[in-house]
């Protein structure tokens, strides 16, 4: 029995209390001001300081330079004192699985020592699809909130990533797929031709609750999206949270990304087993938050995900309520079919129930793409995310589950 204290148990208050950051920063995840500032440390004078920044954040995230002395267009004595002090670490690939439908799961070490601790560990899904590849970043080793559906609430350790991790993500996606300007495409069953952008896509759909991580991930998501760096469009970001209702304002105002709801429930009493941050914030409050997104629109929608679990969300009921109850939302409707994971008691409806349920929402004027099951093979799908640590027991579980009732 694994004894855990209150602090253990509310680690998104006090994150990274039990890990030790590399001894050398890595400049990966770095903003503009931070690169800025980061040479202001090492002697750099403020008058040259913008301008190598510029030069460096070219090399980091155009070029994604793994090495300084790849920095050509930067002086020898400055690449020497950035060597001495820096380094550009990303998270290690530790483990790669490649389905047979081309997706890719890499299961990646995060720097740094971690105290008494097993090392921290997330895992990262590329999708690749004829029009995009979309890349599935996680925002926390685990998750404090304790879907019942969901493998990776079942993981223990739980801490809040780095902007610099949640970057970092993206740059080993890059990296292994040779996505960098003047690197050579990766070839493989499942990936796109030449001459096209191998990672176009970012959900935020890994491990973790992307809001209880909220400034880390606002800051990563800026770096992402700047066009003479990563490049990603904003609208081709989009954060799926549980609904963490105070931080969805937020998350328009700061990021102007996309939003997606993880709903799958239209009852509150439903909602509150399945996903029980619905007790601290109802599906009234949360529907309001999305009623305000900053930017919403018709060309803007907000994406609703519907996980579907047989027998006990998935009857035509359901169907008629969930449209009644996003009636004036410009909203897409998502059905995800549930991914089974080992030790869950959920089933998937059946395909035909699916499509009635699906039907029923079409008819009612949404598109309601049934989400395709990726890289299940790997338990790389949907919900299967969970870096290798033991299971909760039942009192750990309840006890977590509390504690992130009443934070
Ligand atoms: N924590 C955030 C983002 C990560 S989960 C959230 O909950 O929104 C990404 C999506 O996968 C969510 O919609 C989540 O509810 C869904 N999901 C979780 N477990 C699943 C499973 N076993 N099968 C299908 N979808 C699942
Ligand atoms: Fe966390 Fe999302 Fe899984 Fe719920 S569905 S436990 S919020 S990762």
């Amino acid at each position: 029995m694994i004894a855990m204290t209150a602090a253990e148990l509310t680690l998104e208050k006090t994150p990274l209390e039990r890990y030790v950051a590399p001894a050398k920063p890595s400049l990966v995840g770095a903003s503009r001001a931070e690169l800025a500032a980061m040479l202001g440390h090492i002697g750099v004078p403020e008058r040259a300081q913008k301008m190598r920044a510029q030069q460096i954040w070219h090399w980091l995230y155009v070029r994604g330079a793994r090495d300084f002395s790849d920095m050509t267009s930067v002086s020898k004595d400055l690449r020497a004192e950035l060597e001495q002090h820096f380094t550009l670490e990303r998270p290690e690939i530790v483990a790669e699985q490649v389905s047979n439908d081309g997706t890719r799961k890499w299961l990646l070490r995060l720097p740094g020592e971690t105290v008494g601790e097993r090392p921290h560990e997330v895992e990262c899904v590329y999708i690749p699809e004829t029009d995009r590849g979309t890349l599935c970043v996680s925002s926390q080793v685990g998750c404090t909130l304790n879907c019942s559906f969901c493998h990776t609430g079942t993981q223990r350790l739980v801490r809040n990533l780095t902007a610099g991790e949640i970057v970092g993500q993206i740059m080993v996606a890059r990296d292994r797929l040779g996505d960098f300007l003047g690197q050579e495409h990766a070839k493989g069953p499942g990936l796109p031709t030449e001459g096209e952008r191998f990672v176009s896509n970012i959900v935020m759909m890994g491990m973790g609750e992307p809001l209880y991580n909220f400034e880390a991930v606002r800051d990563a998501l800026l770096v992402a999206s700047d066009g003479e760096g990563l490049s990603l469009s904003r609208r081709r970001i989009t954060l799926s949270t549980s609904g963490v209702v105070p931080n969805i304002s937020r998350t328009g105002e700061e990021i102007a990304c996309m939003l997606a709801i993880s709903l799958h429930a239209v009852r509150d009493d439903l909602r509150n087993e399945l996903v029980p941050l619905n007790r601290k914030y109802p599906i009234k409050e949360l529907l309001e938050a999305c009623r305000n997104y900053p930017g919403v629109s018709n060309a803007r929608r907000i994406t609703f995900e519907y996980v579907m679990l047989k027998g006990v969300n998935d009857s035509l009921s359901d169907a008629k309520e969930l449209v009644r109850l996003l009636k004036g939302i410009p909203a897409k409707i998502n059905l995800i079919p549930f991914n089974p994971w080992p030790g869950t008691t959920y089933e998937c409806s059946d395909w035909e129930q699916i499509e009635k349920f699906s039907e029923v929402v079409f008819n009612a004027g949404y598109a309601s793409p049934v989400r395709t099951p990726r890289g299940r093979d790997i338990l790389a799908a949907c919900g299967q995310l969970k870096s290798a640590t033991e299971k909760l027991s039942v009192r750990e579980r309840m006890a977590l589950r509390a504690m992130a009732m009443t934070d």
